[in-house]
């Protein structure tokens, strides 16, 4: 039997929940010739690493940190990629290079039955994450406002997306008028749980926190406290999977399979 792998690349690998996710839904779906490996790569052998994983047979990969935007320059980025700056998916039989975190947060706010268009919606951040979130918003119809503790690194992101979008402060953002909040900072994630990146929040916000790591971060406890509602990221890196491996294997798999093997690595974790 010929096994079809995939994988994921990133250094340090060792945490990344997508082996599980994408191996419970081969098993769910009974694909018994897939296989999703975890590979560490060192950053200084990107380029090599990824043609011996294409001479070595692998469909596809997924791209975690460092290598997001580093393997860039060796596929041929699709227009989301190069919008966003960063290929999170790779297909080895066509060379190409995709970004699903824009495809993940969309899909898992539709499934949570948040809409976005024509509202104001804050993104907390400018990172990498922010770039994804910005990109979607922004094309799904949002007023989107950035909120980001380096304005600077806020403007260079609206201006490389070619986005339309303001810069505020978050009194500034909530004053007007937004009460969709996407927080796409690291701060509050593990280990470093007892941190917000907010020191209030208005009375009944919603908030989509990409952390998922703790499964409530304590923004979301602010939020709740405050009579809002709190949606924690892991819907997301479960629905940016899921786009992969259909783009892989033509087949859209499970989420809620997929959504509860992550679940469950997470919670041996903690
Ligand atoms: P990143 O590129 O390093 O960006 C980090 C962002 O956090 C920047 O905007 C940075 O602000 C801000 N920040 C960091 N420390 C801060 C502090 N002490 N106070 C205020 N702002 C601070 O990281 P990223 O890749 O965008 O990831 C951000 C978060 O999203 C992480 O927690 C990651 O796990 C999560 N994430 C989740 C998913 C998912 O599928 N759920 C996908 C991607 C990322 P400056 O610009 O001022 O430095």
């Amino acid at each position: 039997m010929t096994i079809h792998k995939v994988g994921v690349i990133g250094f340090p690998i060792d945490h990344s929940l997508s082996p599980v996710m994408h191996n419970a839904a081969f098993a769910a779906l009974g694909m018994t010739d897939w296989l999703y490996d975890k590979i560490a790569l060192m950053p200084d052998i990107v380029k090599i690493g990824l043609r011996e994983l294409r001479d070595h047979g692998y469909i596809g990969v997924n791209v975690t940190i460092p290598h997001k935007q580093a393997v860039m320059p060796f596929v041929k980025p699709d227009a989301i990629a190069r919008a966003v700056g960063a290929v999170n998916t790779i297909d080895f039989r066509k060379n190409t290079g995709t970004n699903t975190d824009v495809i993940g947060l969309m899909d898992d706010l539709a499934a949570h039955d948040v809409m976005v268009s024509g509202e104001t919606v804050i993104v907390l951040g400018a990172g990498g994450a922010a770039r994804a979130a910005v990109y979607g918003l922004a094309n799904a119809g949002a007023q989107v406002i950035v909120v980001n503790r380096t304005a600077d690194k806020a403007r260079e992101m609206i201006e490389s997306l070619g986005v339309k979008a303001e810069i505020m402060s978050a009194d500034q953002a909530f004053d007007a008028g937004g009460r969709i909040v996407i927080h796409c900072t690291s701060v509050g994630m593990h280990p470093k749980a007892d941190e917000s990146p907010l020191e209030a929040v208005p009375q009944g916000i919603t908030l989509y926190d990409m952390i998922y790591r703790p499964a409530k971060t304590r923004l979301m406890g602010q939020v709740e406290a405050a009579g809002g509602r709190s949606i924690g990221g892991l819907g997301m890196l479960v629905r940016q999977g899921a786009a992969a491996f259909k783009l892989w294997t033509g087949v859209y798999p499970p989420v809620d399979v997929m959504l509860q093997a992550a679940h469950e690595t997470l919670e041996k974790r903690i």
